[in-house]
């Protein structure tokens, strides 16, 4: 077997030529000048539950590849640990950090970045799917390799749902982490809200079992900026009764779109907390389509849904009662699983305060340029019980009323036209980012603001950074939306 590059230690924080990643140990393999003993790989995978999966196995191609991959953010890692056992993840951080090698933790592979591949070692968790419901106590304990459609269907056994983003594919622990928008927030609150408790292992190596009694100040910072500080191998979520619910997509005339995105305004503006959409946009088969949801009285969801046929004239309707699990298990808008996978995807996401006539001017006039595979969106229009958590309550601070954000997705096959693509990406997101006081989810970063980090944890910034340096000094964990000092 081949000698493979080793990454050498910077002594110095410095930032990667990569969206909010920012590092105070390491460089890219490709910088790397030692190398790891191949004899190192067999006693680690003999240690190891799960499989190691290095550069010259026939598994390599598709195991370092996440959903969003591109010429932009492609990786090559060293070596990727397939997790078999929790423990496995320490086995991994161990051998990562004696070789000096960068890390990157996977659990569902939805980072819009690509931040779960690296160069060093990636550690996948997506092997490990234990999940125990216990309906009695509304609660749900899940491995970290749990998709969220997986929750759902679990809990939804017993009439229950879990608070979860609105992508099935999307592992449970890495939504939750990072804030967690969904179909329910308005009733329930973002993901986050709902976690109860998490195991994490830490970059010396350490089990934390973390609660809001045993460990409250790491608790507060997993739940927003939670991949910052290690590894979470499993956690216990609240779940709540959710019966029958009305949902499915109002499809709209393109010619329609200006009427559409201004009803969607009117729409959202005066939604009920039982109540949440997301409106796409294509030049593609499906047009305009509102997805939504409304899990609330029998008699107040078909008044909404009167008030989505008011918007335009419906050119279909796919709208039925049915159990939450059965929606939250449906595909993305973006990601519909239909025909070949492309070789190239990328996104774009931007957090709106409101939305204004500008914007949707600018809508318009991008779906007129569109290639049919862009889909855009505006999604998780916030209102209700997502607002009334206080900003600092958890590290999850973009909870203001009315805000929302509006993403781009495409994808491509043919490498030649990569870089028209970037360029009408890019003339997308500088037609629609904010001037001022601009805010980046973590979990929908898709680049980066003159503030850094600061954007994207606003009031929490400086307690994280406490936090931060307190578990994670050295930035080992820093394929993420990384809490980093501000640049001037
Ligand atoms: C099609 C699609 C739909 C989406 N829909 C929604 C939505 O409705 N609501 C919403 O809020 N978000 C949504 N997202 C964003 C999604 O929540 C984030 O991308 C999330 O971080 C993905 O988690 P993952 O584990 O699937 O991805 P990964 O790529 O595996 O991980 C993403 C990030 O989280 C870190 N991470 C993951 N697992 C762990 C762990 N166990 N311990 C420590 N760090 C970890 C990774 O290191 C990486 O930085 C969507 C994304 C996609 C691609």
């Amino acid at each position: 077997m081949a000698h493979v590059s080793r990454r050498t230690f910077l002594e110095h924080g410095g930032a990667l030529a990569g969206v909010g990643v920012a590092v105070s140990s390491g460089r890219s393999a490709a910088e790397g000048v030692a190398e790891v003993d191949p004899g190192l790989f067999s006693t680690l995978r003999t240690r190891l539950t799960g499989r190691l999966v290095l550069a010259d196995d026939q598994d390599y191609a598709t195991a370092k590849r996440v959903f969003y991959w591109n010429p932009r953010i492609e990786q090559r890692p060293v070596a990727i640990v397939e997790c078999g056992e929790e423990e496995d993840a320490v086995r991994a951080v161990d051998f990562a950090r004696s070789q000096d090698l960068e890390i990157a933790v996977r659990s569902g592979g939805h980072s819009h970045l690509a931040w779960s591949s690296c160069n060093g070692v990636v550690i996948d968790l997506s092997k490990l799917k234990k999940m125990t419901v216990d309906p009695a106590r509304r609660i749900v304990h899940a491995e970290g390799g749990v998709f969220s459609g997986e929750v759902a269907r679990a809990a939804g056994r017993y009439g229950l749902a879990p608070v979860l983003g609105q992508c099935p594919g999307v592992s449970a622990t890495g939504v939750t982490l990072g804030g967690g928008l969904g179909w329910l927030a308005g009733l329930y609150g973002a993901s986050c809200d709902n976690l109860m408790s998490a195991r994490l292992v830490t970059a010396d190596g350490q089990w934390h079992d973390v609660d809001e009694q045993t460990n409250p100040e790491l608790f507060w910072g997993l739940r927003g900026a939670g991949a910052n500080f290690g590894v979470t191998t499993s956690f216990t979520a609240r779940l709540h009764e959710v019966g029958t619910i009305l949902g499915g997509d109002v499809h709209y005339s393109p010619s329609d779109a200006k009427a559409v995105l201004q009803g969607f305004r009117e729409v959202m503006h005066a939604a009920p907390d039982t109540f949440q959409a997301t409106l796409n946009l294509t030049r593609g088969e499906r047009g305009l389509f509102l997805s939504f949801c409304h899990a609330g009285a029998e008699i107040d969801a078909d008044t909404m849904l009167q008030s989505l046929r008011a918007i335009a004239k419906p050119t279909k309707e796919v709208v039925l009662r049915q159990p939450f699990a059965k929606l939250a298990e449906k595909a993305a808008a973006t990601n519909p699983g239909q025909g070949a996978v492309p070789a190239f995807r990328e996104v774009q996401t931007v957090r709106r305060e409101r939305i204004t006539d500008d914007v949707i001017e600018i809508l318009v006039d991008q779906l007129a340029q569109a290639t049919p595979d862009v889909v855009m969106g505006l999604s998780h229009y916030m209102h209700g019980e997502v607002c009334r958590v206080l900003p600092d309550a958890t590290a999850f601070p973009h909870r203001q009323e009315h805000s929302l954000y509006l993403r781009m997705a495409h994808s491509w096959s043919d490498a030649r036209l990569t870089d028209d693509r970037f360029a009408w990406s890019e003339q997308w997101r500088e037609r629609l980012r904010p001037r001022q006081n601009e805010r980046i989810y973590a979990n929908y970063q898709t680049y980066e603001t003159k503030q850094g980090s600061p954007s994207v944890f606003a009031e929490n910034h400086a307690r994280l950074l406490t936090l931060k340096q307190r578990y994670d000094p050295e930035n080992v964990f820093h394929r993420n939306a990384n809490i980093a000092p501000a640049r001037g």
